[in-house]
């Protein structure tokens, strides 16, 4: 049973000198496909051509939260372009980082750009991946003003458990664990992961980013899925197996994989 990083920016400078060896590593371990979402109009034909080189990875476009300085006024007509012409699996990677934003005009900023993607996504009838630091009550505050029903996921999921229950029973979202839950003093995430009900879950990486405990590489790999997947067996109940094709399958159906 494969598999899949639901959230990796292999468009990212770590992983041009040898995309390839990067890809092998994984499919050695089982890591057979790969979500790559897109930060800025700036990277969306890189992750484009990236998918088209490549079946295994399936590009998202978006303009994410933490990159406000390179969107301007036409990216989100790029955006609607983009994603009209060359179908994505999402529109991600968007959302709200109210942890680096402090500035309420700034933060208002954030919060126009997000609903307009949520709109935007919610007319294409596409999921969308979401990066949400200090921001869940405001996300989903738009997510229910828009009555947006496409679903996606919440990646690096850091919020409380009543937060999850909307997003999933509200909202019909997954929540993306990756290596946080890897570092032992990451309780409140690894209870999350063990009393989630099993269809809630996906896994990801987030390479280059969010190192796991003990990783010996100088940034993440989608071959680290393997060790956060062995976490994840370690926490639930279910047998590894069970476990192993229940994320396929929620990550598939979610993005609507083929
Ligand atoms: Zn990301």
């Amino acid at each position: 049973m494969p598999f899949i990083d639901s959230h990796c920016h292999l468009d990212f400078a770590e992983f041009s000198a040898d995309l390839s060896a990067i890809l092998g590593a994984a499919n050695r371990l089982g890591v057979m496909e790969f979500v790559v979402p897109s930060v800025s109009a700036d990277n969306f034909a890189t992750v484009l051509r990236l998918s088209k080189q490549n079946p295994t990875i399936h590009h998202a476009f978006g303009l994410h939260p933490c990159f406000m300085s390179e969107h301007c006024a036409s990216s989100l007509t790029t955006l609607e372009q983009y994603s009209v012409k060359h179908l994505p699996c999402a529109i991600g990677e968007i959302g709200l980082d109210f942890f680096i934003e402090k500035d309420p005009l700034a933060r208002e900023r954030q919060l126009v750009l997000f609903e307009a993607q949520i709109q935007l996504a919610q007319q294409l009838n596409l999921p969308v991946l979401l990066h949400v630091r200090k921001a869940h009550d405001q996300v989903l505050a738009v997510l229910k003003k828009v009555k947006f029903s496409s679903g996606g996921i919440v990646h690096a999921f850091n919020g409380s458990m009543q937060q999850a229950q909307r997003y999933t029973q509200e909202f019909d979202f997954k929540l993306g664990f990756g290596g946080a839950i890897t570092h032992t003093r990451a309780t409140k995430l690894r209870a999350l992961v063990t009393e989630l009900p099993l269809t809630d879950l996906v896994l990801e990486t987030d390479a280059p980013d969010m190192p796991l405990a003990n990783m010996s590489q100088a940034f993440n790999q989608p071959e680290n899925i393997w060790h956060i997947a062995q976490v994840v067996f370690e926490l639930r109940t279910e047998s590894a197996a069970v476990i192993e094709k229940q994320l396929e399958i929620n990550t598939r159906n979610c993005l609507s994989l083929a």
